[in-house]
Parts: structure tokens; C-alpha cells; sequence
């Protein structure tokens, strides 16, 4: 049987749903042979999740889902096999988190404003033990007041990027987080590249210039592209010698179009990442 590998999940480390070890479990039950677990802006989860596949022989790729900016939007950049400790990769994932936290009070003023008050409290409750507060933490905070049925409809109506309760904060430049990426032996793949935020800037120039500055992989399949997206994708990518990878990017219960599995990377696009973090010293999977 061939490996089944979902290169990009989420636990509750930041914004999924999961424990890192029920994820593990999950992924599982779900006939994957390995995840890549890739927490928005930390690697706070890894250790857990190695450690619960280690029990039960499920191989767990360590990653981060960074907050990049191209061109002014924003882009989520993977970083996979990264040294944990690597000082200049980790001050800027805390940099990272401390704007998530920053921004936290200008919510609750917008969304106060709209008649939908929430408290420091009741975002508190639903983050959790999150070293990672997402915008995801604040929509479970008002599905749980009532103001909203689900994650969804708080990001539709209040929360989605250039909604009237939509905050900004700090992304790193996606050059910058290459290079920290690549500086701390680790391999930068670009997530979900034609999803909702940057699709009109991330041009197949856009994607050669990246390429040049350090990117090693596209994420091609991925529910946020069409079939007609994932063939211009994956030729833009061939032709620009990235590595094409595909994921669920699951996030448990708080995204159910995303289940384990429903998108998964070619076990050879898997070696050839796995073989190049070697190379360089970085983490493998375990
Ligand atoms: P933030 O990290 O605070 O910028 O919030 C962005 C996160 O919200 C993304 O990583 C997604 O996982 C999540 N997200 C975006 N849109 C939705 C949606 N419509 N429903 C649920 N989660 C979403
Ligand atoms: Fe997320
Ligand atoms: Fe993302
Ligand atoms: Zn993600």
C-alpha cells in the first residue's frame, strides 16, 4: 500500500480543534501514514504529537504555518524539518504571536461598536492553553455567546479580512521568513497560494521570484483550488522547479470541509522534501 501523507493539519496549539495526540489518533483512523503538523506561528505542539505517534507508528513531519505578507496581502508560508531552537527563526514566530495578542483589544472594541461585546474572558475560554490566538478563538468566543451559529459565519460577516470587525496585524515579509526558514534547515513550501487573500499578486513571476529567494514547494492541492487552479498551479510550479505538495489543512471541527485526507501529498514530492532536509541537518520526521 502506498503512504498516505497529509502534509499540513492543525492541532489546538493554535487554531484547530484537536489535542496534538487526538490528532494523531485521528490521523489514524483516517488511514494516513503521516502528517505534517503545522501550528500557525509556533512549534509548540510537535513534541506531544511525535511523541503519541511514536506509541501507535504514525510518523509526524514537524512544521509551522508562518504569517507572511507579498505585496502588501497576506501569505501563509510552510516551514518543514526547521530547527525548534534556531534563535532567529523562533524570536520571529514571537514576534508573530505577540501581534496576535496585540490586536486582541482593538476586536473587542470593533466588535463592541457592533453591538456584539465580548470580554478579554470569554476569548480567554475558548483560546484555551493556545500560545497562538486566532481570529478562529474570537469567532468560537461569539458562537458561544449566541452572536453567531458557527466559525463560518463570524468569518462572513465580522471577521474575514475587510469585514467591519476585521482587525490587521504584523506578517513577516515572505522573502524574510524564506530566509529564516532556510536558515534554520528547514524547507519553505507556499500554502494554499490561490486561496482568498493573494491569488492576483502570486503570479507565475511572482512564484519564479520566490523560487529564486529560497521557496522549495508549492501546496497545490488544497480545497481552497479549483481543478482548473490545481493544473495551472502545477504546471506554474513544474516550470519553476517547486515541489508540488497537497493537504487537508484540517482544523478539527472548525473547518468541516476539511477532513483528514481529502487532499494528500505523492509519496515521491514527500521523499524528495524528506531527502533535502537531511541534507541540510534539519528535523526528519519521527
Ligand atoms: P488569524 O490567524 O487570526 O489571521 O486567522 C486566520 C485563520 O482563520 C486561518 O488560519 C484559518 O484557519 C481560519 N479561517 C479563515 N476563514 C475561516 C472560516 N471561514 N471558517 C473557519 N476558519 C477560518
Ligand atoms: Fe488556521
Ligand atoms: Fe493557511
Ligand atoms: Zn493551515
Amino acid at each position: 500500500m502506498a503512504m498516505r501523507i497529509d502534509m499540513h493539519v492543525h492541532s489546538n496549539v493554535s487554531d484547530g480543534t484537536d489535542s496534538p495526540t487526538r490528532l494523531v489518533f485521528a490521523a489514524q483512523e483516517a488511514g494516513l501514514d503521516v502528517i505534517g503538523l503545522c501550528d500557525h506561528d509556533t512549534f509548540d505542539g510537535i513534541t506531544e504529537a511525535r511523541e503519541a505517534g511514536r506509541r501507535i507508528g504514525l510518523q509526524v513531519l514537524p512544521g509551522v504555518e508562518m504569517s507572511t505578507r507579498y505585496k502588501d496581502r497576506p501569505v501563509h508560508l510552510l516551514g518543514y524539518g526547521c530547527d525548534p531552537w534556531n534563535r532567529p527563526l523562533l524570536a520571529e514566530l514571537t514576534k508573530l504571536r505577540a501581534s496576535r495578542v496585540n490586536r486582541l483589544q482593538a476586536f473587542l472594541d470593533k466588535l463592541a461598536e457592533l453591538g456584539l461585546p465580548l470580554t478579554e474572558e470569554d476569548v480567554a475560554e475558548s483560546r484555551g492553553l493556545s500560545p497562538s490566538l486566532g481570529r478562529p478563538h474570537i469567532a468560537d468566543a461569539m458562537v458561544a455567546k449566541g452572536y453567531v451559529a458557527n466559525r463560518d459565519e463570524a468569518f462572513a460577516k465580522y471577521l474575514g479580512d475587510g469585514k467591519p470587525g476585521y482587525v490587521e496585524r504584523y506578517a513577516t515579509p515572505i522573502e524574510e521568513a524564506i530566509r529564516l526558514i532556510r536558515g534554520a534547515k528547514g524547507l519553505a513550501v507556499i500554502a494554499h497560494p490561490w486561496g482568498p487573500g493573494a491569488k492576483d499578486v502570486l503570479t507565475g513571476d511572482a512564484l519564479a521570484e520566490l523560487a529564486k529567494a529560497g521557496l522549495e514547494g508549492i501546496e497545490v492541492d488544497h480545497t481552497d483550488h479549483d481543478s482548473r487552479s490545481r493544473e495551472m498551479l502545477t504546471q506554474l510550479g513544474a516550470r519553476t522547479g517547486l515541489i508540488r505538495t497537497g493537504s487537508s489543512d484540517y482544523h478539527g471541527t472548525g473547518k468541516l470541509n476539511n477532513p483528514l485526507g481529502i487532499n494528500v501529498t505523492r509519496p515521491t514530492a514527500y521523499q524528495e522534501i524528506v531527502n533535502r532536509i537531511a541534507a541540510r541537518g534539519g528535523v526528519g520526521p519521527a
